[in-house]
């Protein structure tokens, strides 16, 4: 008989708590805070409704609140990866590792209505918000198209007179930003080519997402393709520059054009021969939390190795922050070495390593991105933004790899579960 009431009120609690998760309304206590610029000591955050309201050193917490006690942990704003390739799947993994927000950079999807859905929603949801380019703006045979299904073509542009006419189209189709790519594999020096958008129609297909009033983002692998797309007016660099260290007249003028990058030193790092998704895999803090597919890309190695590459992304990293030009963190997941959301932690880590401070790099993957692609009350612990947080145990401000330590994800204000998807 006890048994049978111990188990009713067992399940009576259950339920209870059962409810009170339910429930995107909540308040983490005594908790350092990083709101997306600078470390607070010491606060209490209020979610109420998936929104923060309010940030300070003892606020009144209202009755019947779920609290949770802050002490030794952080909260931070849920993080935001600048450059991923989206598929089904992508998002919950993002998700899994506190990546709240990401920005797909070119995708044959065109899922624009759901993921439109989404991001303005406050609903419960086990997947990260995306932006997307969708169908990026090559020529016939260029790159990435080498990465399509076979048999599958897409639109590819054949003049800088075409230029507008094929822009209004990503934008009538949904694109929320233009990426384009001028790719010779010139950076490989061994005579490979690849046929590629002529310095022409780039300035033409710039001017147009211009005229749209989209960012024009360029893919570039080299240096001179990165002066040119800068020179074209492009707003964003999509990589760091792999094949020569970067010299003061480029970043003059990167400087002058108020140019800004997503980094995605991580797929260098593999691509150089580096062990760090090795390690990350391994991590039990990861680890546990890892979809075949993750795993399967992190383990995932390029055919041949340079290790020119890492050296040289961390130098112009290095240099690049140091004079102030505006550096996004992105991992251009999934390419080999690197995974939705666990790689951004790794991509944290390597921004240290090149010289940024832990406060700088957790600026890089949330309240910079908001403030350029203006993404909607994200990535700050602030009055008013989207209760996308991240409450990790320990201080990635002075450690960034306590990012790791995850303790709880919140999207919306509602708990996110980190349980694998059973098959
Ligand atoms: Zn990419």
């Amino acid at each position: 008989m006890r048994g049978l009431i111990a188990a009713a009120v067992g399940a009576l609690i259950a339920g209870n708590i059962a409810a009170a998760a339910a429930d995107n309304s909540f308040a983490v206590r005594d908790v350092r805070v990083f709101d997306g610029d600078k470390t607070i000591p010491l606060a209490t955050v209020v979610v109420e409704d998936g929104r923060i309201a309010v940030v300070r050193r003892d606020a009144p917490i209202p009755a019947g609140l779920m609290v949770i006690d802050g002490h030794g942990k952080t909260l931070l704003p849920g993080l935001i990866d600048s450059h991923v390739h989206v598929f089904p799947g992508a998002e919950a993994d993002a998700l899994r590792f506190g990546v709240t927000t990401e920005l797909d950079m070119f995708d044959i999807s065109r899922d624009f209505k759901t993921w439109k859905a989404q991001r303005t929603s406050l609903g419960r949801t086990g997947q990260a918000d995306t932006w997307a380019a969708g169908l990026g703006v090559t020529v016939k045979g260029g790159a990435p198209l080498e990465m399509l299904p076979p048999g599958m073509s897409v639109p590819t542009l054949d003049s800088a007179a075409d230029a507008q006419k094929f822009v209004d189209a990503r934008v009538a189709e949904g694109s929320d930003y233009i990426k384009l790519f001028i790719e010779t594999l010139s950076e490989y020096h061994d005579r490979r080519t690849m046929p590629t958008l002529s310095r022409a129609e780039v300035c033409a297909v710039v001017a147009a997402a211009h005229a749209d009033h989209r960012l024009a983002i360029v893919h570039t692998q080299a240096e001179w393709a990165a002066r040119e797309a800068i020179e074209c007016g492009a707003d964003a660099i999509a990589h760091m520059i792999p094949d020569r260290v970067v010299g003061t007249h480029f970043i003059a003028l990167a400087k002058r054009h108020h140019i800004f990058f997503e980094t995605t030193d991580d797929v260098w790092a593999g691509a150089s021969g580096m062990d760090f998704a090795q390690k990350l895999a391994r991590d039990p803090r990861v680890a546990p939390y890892l979809s075949p597919m993750q795993r399967a890309t992190l383990l995932a190695t390029e055919k041949k190795v340079t290790p020119r590459f890492f050296p040289t992304v961390l130098a112009n990293t290095r240099a690049l922050h140091a004079a102030g030009v505006p550096l996004l963190a992105g991992t251009d997941s999934p390419n080999p070495a690197t995974a939705h959301g666990v790689a951004l932690h790794e991509e944290l880590q390597i921004l240290v390593r090149a010289g940024f401070t832990p406060q700088e790099a957790l600026h890089a993957a949330t309240a910079l991105p908001d403030a350029i692609f203006h993404l909607g009350r994200r990535g700050r612990v602030a009055k008013g933004y989207r209760a996308d947080l991240l409450l990790v145990d320990g201080d990635p401000t002075t450690n960034i790899a306590a990012t790791l330590s995850i303790n709880r994800i919140w999207m919306n204000g509602y708990p996110v579960d980190r349980t694998l998807p059973k098959k």
